[in-house]
């Protein structure tokens, strides 16, 4: 998947590249007033100098523009994480010594240090877990509020202001280490929240015009989601999903992939992918999911379509001739892509996290991932987009700026979901129209 969430992977897929803002291009052409030297003016017009002044004056000063109030709100919830924080200290340092005392087997659960992060770089394979069950895909939206955030801050220093009051009267330590723990992982959270708002609610003032198409966008998933959720006619509904699909990820066929017309009507798509994994119960577990979820599909099994998955095992030290790098080295994954010459698909590890490019490569992390999900990344080797939508509701300029939407999920299917999704009619017949002959009759 490719979202950004909460849960830190999302920023891979963000497209903001597109628009200069307002301010940026204003901002130049005052800039360009500068061409004529101030002392140079001030022996001939000085009338004219104390106007360009005025002018350089009132442009330094529009340029330093003050903070708009969400600015202004979101230092103020900084402050207050910094305040649960010392709290969080303080309570820590009262705790330790008495669990050294009384049950030292709980001073492990009592760090302050974040999390250990996974081990990541070149060669580490994530472990492939069973698919989660099945479920119809539905459109969901999620809304990201700095007032939310403001409102769970302030539990959350209520919450630890009473940790502290309770530990003198406390004899049992596991409950109160269990509430620091607790406290210490909302917090963290609520810190992710933090930093996702400073990076958004800033990217919509600054990319006025992109956001402001993608909240058509908006307009439309909640168009179709009220026809959804009140049963509405279904061609609207489907009118309105292609709309979103073809606004959001039009499918983008990848090339030199055919469809192989068997006997008695079966076609094959034969998909060869390049890998330096050579790990092959990994690579069977991926061709495993592949296998379940498009070609035992129903709607393959209907057209009698299947996808081949073919492995082309490409030697790490052909790769590397002067030398592989070491399991787990670090390794910049671009210059490493374009070591596989004459590849058009690739899989091979060594991200930061899982993630794909439409028609050319997946990247392996090593989170754990499951079986459908391969399936899905691989869904974007065969020219499958990710559908989503992030757009905003309210004002930059109101007191919490605005509310940042996302809805994802606009596909019912496994490219909507890649952990409960499945291979769709629409997916199967896409396949079919773009690499299959057309059938003469
Ligand atoms: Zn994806």
């Amino acid at each position: 998947m490719d979202f950004w969430g909460h849960n830190g992977e999302y920023f891979s897929h963000c497209s903001i590249h597109m628009n200069i803002s307002r301010n940026r291009i204003w901002w130049r052409r005052a800039g360009s007033t500068e061409v004529c030297p101030v002392p140079f003016l001030l022996g001939y017009k000085w009338h004219l100098s104390i106007l360009l002044l005025i002018i350089l004056v009132l442009s330094a000063t529009a340029h330093t523009a003050q903070p708009l109030p969400w600015e202004e709100k979101h230092q103020q919830l900084l402050h207050q994480r910094d305040l649960i924080f010392e709290q969080l200290d303080e309570i820590h340092s009262v705790l330790v010594p008495r669990v050294q005392e009384e049950d030292p087997v709980l001073l492990k659960r009592l760090s302050l240090d974040p999390p250990q992060s996974r081990a990541t770089g070149y060669g580490l394979l994530p472990e492939v877990k069973d698919n989660a069950p099945q479920a119809p895909v539905a459109p969901k939206q999620t809304f990201y509020s700095l007032k939310w955030l403001e409102g769970r801050l302030n539990e959350e220093l209520e919450s630890v202001e009473k940790l502290a009051n309770d530990i003198p009267g406390t004899t049992k330590l596991e409950p109160l280490v269990a509430r620091f723990e607790q406290s210490l992982k909302k917090l963290r959270n609520l810190e992710n929240n933090l930093t996702y708002h400073k990076y958004w609610q800033k990217a919509v003032v600054q990319y006025a015009a992109y956001f402001r198409k993608k909240n058509e966008l908006v307009a439309l998933a909640r168009e179709m989601n009220t026809l959804i959720t009140n049963s509405g006619p279904p061609e609207k509904i489907a009118e309105l999903r292609q709309q979103l699909l073809q606004r959001t990820a039009p499918f983008r066929p990848t090339r030199g992939l055919q469809i192989l017309n068997l006997e008695e009507g079966e076609m094959v798509l034969p998909v060869t992918v390049c890998t330096d994994i050579e790990n092959l119960e990994f690579l069977h577990a991926f061709k495993e999911g592949v296998q379940e979820a498009f070609s035992l599909s129903s709607a393959a099994q209907t057209h009698r379509f299947s996808v081949d998955l073919i492995w082309r095992l490409i030697r790490a030290d052909t790769l590397y001739p002067d030398g592989v790098p070491v399991r787990g080295a670090s390794i910049v994954m671009s210059a490493h892509r374009t070591l596989f010459t004459n590849c058009s698909l690739v899989l091979t590890t060594g991200a930061p996290s899982l993630n794909a490019l439409v028609g050319n490569r997946i990247f392996l992390g090593t989170r754990p991932v499951s079986r459908r999900t391969l399936a899905h990344e691989f869904g974007h080797l065969l020219g499958f987009e990710d559908a989503y939508v992030r757009g905003y509701d309210g004002e930059t300029s109101g007191p919490y700026g605005v509310v940042i939407v996302e809805w994802t999920g606009l596909t019912a299917d496994l490219m909507g979901d890649s952990g409960r999704g499945r291979v769709s009619e629409e997916m199967i017949t896409t396949l079919i129209n773009a690499y299959g002959e057309l059938a003469v009759e």
